[in-house]
């Protein structure tokens, strides 16, 4: 049988009895042909591994085989699509691997060898609302960089797909959006509407790129925490204010990194907290 020849995802869930469990942040994707654009889109992917995050029935999953990439292997939580995704591994010529486990807590190189993938892999996933913004500042802040992955083509809520890709200046930049655009390239590709999804979610979501850029401006990781968390944690704030919960002296630190003191964590553009970052980490 091929990846084609699978019979369509709502029999599946019917004979199945695959009920979408809201604890878990269910919302399926059945439109084969939504599932198969977002697996081009992270492409190119044949001859390629890819990490799944949440196949669930598996409906992004065929599309990412049908694709052409070498191996998939997808982290699931809930053994209940296990069979269905048995169905695809045997469809697909042995080409994806389930691993049933959390997937904020996996070593995923450990992973990579125990089922013979190669990285970096590319990342595609509809993500579960309620970890994937964790999931994606897991990845966003690995300590070691380039990591073990070059793209992420990811499905969020609308609302935190425009905060990843958010620019200097406005409302949603924020955290997410400095660690996002310091060490990724990202751009929003598509919205989905909630009827594309079952059950339907009340947002609607989008479909958000990251490519990873190799050679990022340098910065110490955990300063760069502290610093962004301090200056968007009361981002109303002037800098001078905002960043005393540093526990030093702000003004030494903004005047190294070149920042007027009276602004405010959102007119701060990325290179400007990664400087931030380096001389806060230079003095304490
Ligand atoms: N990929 C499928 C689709 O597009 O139809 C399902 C997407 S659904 C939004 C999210 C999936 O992630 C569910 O299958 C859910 O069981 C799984 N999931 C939820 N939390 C998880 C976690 N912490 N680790 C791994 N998988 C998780």
């Amino acid at each position: 049988m091929s990846i084609d020849a699978l019979p369509p995802l709502r029999a599946v869930i019917e004979s199945m009895d695959l009920w979408a469990k809201k604890s878990l942040g269910q919302n399926f994707l059945l439109d084969l042909n939504l599932t198969r654009r977002i697996a081009r889109e992270a492409g190119p992917l044949e001859g390629r591994d890819v990490l799944e995050i949440g196949p669930g029935p598996g409906g992004l999953t065929r599309g990412l085989l049908a694709e052409g990439a070498r191996r998939v292997l997808a982290i699931e939580r809930d053994e209940r699509f296990l069979p269905a995704l048995a169905g695809i591994d045997a469809a697909s010529g042995g080409r994806l691997a389930v691993e049933l486990a959390d997937a904020l807590a996996p070593d995923e190189p450990a992973l990579f060898a125990r089922h013979g993938l190669t990285a970096p892999v590319s990342v595609a996933a509809n993500l579960p609302y309620n970890v994937g913004t964790a999931l994606l500042i897991k990845w966003l802040t690995a300590p070691s960089w380039p990591s073990w992955f070059d793209s992420l083509t990811l499905m969020f809520q609308r609302e935190v797909a425009e905060r990843i890709v958010a620019p200097v200046g406005g409302k949603t930049y924020g955290r997410l959006s400095v660690l996002a655009q310091w060490r990724t390239r990202a751009r929003i590709l598509f919205d989905v509407h909630p009827s594309a999804f079952v059950p339907p979610p009340s947002i609607v979501s989008a479909v958000v790129r990251l490519d990873v850029i190799p050679d990022p401006e340098p910065a110490p990781l955990a300063a760069l925490e502290a610093v962004t968390q301090a200056a968007f944690g009361q981002r109303r704030k002037m800098l001078r204010a905002s960043l005393k919960t540093l526990g030093v002296d702000p003004l030494p630190l903004l005047d190294a990194a070149g920042i007027e003191p009276t602004l405010r964590a959102e007119q701060v553009p990325v290179p400007g907290f990664l400087a931030l970052a380096r001389a806060f980490d230079a003095r304490h």
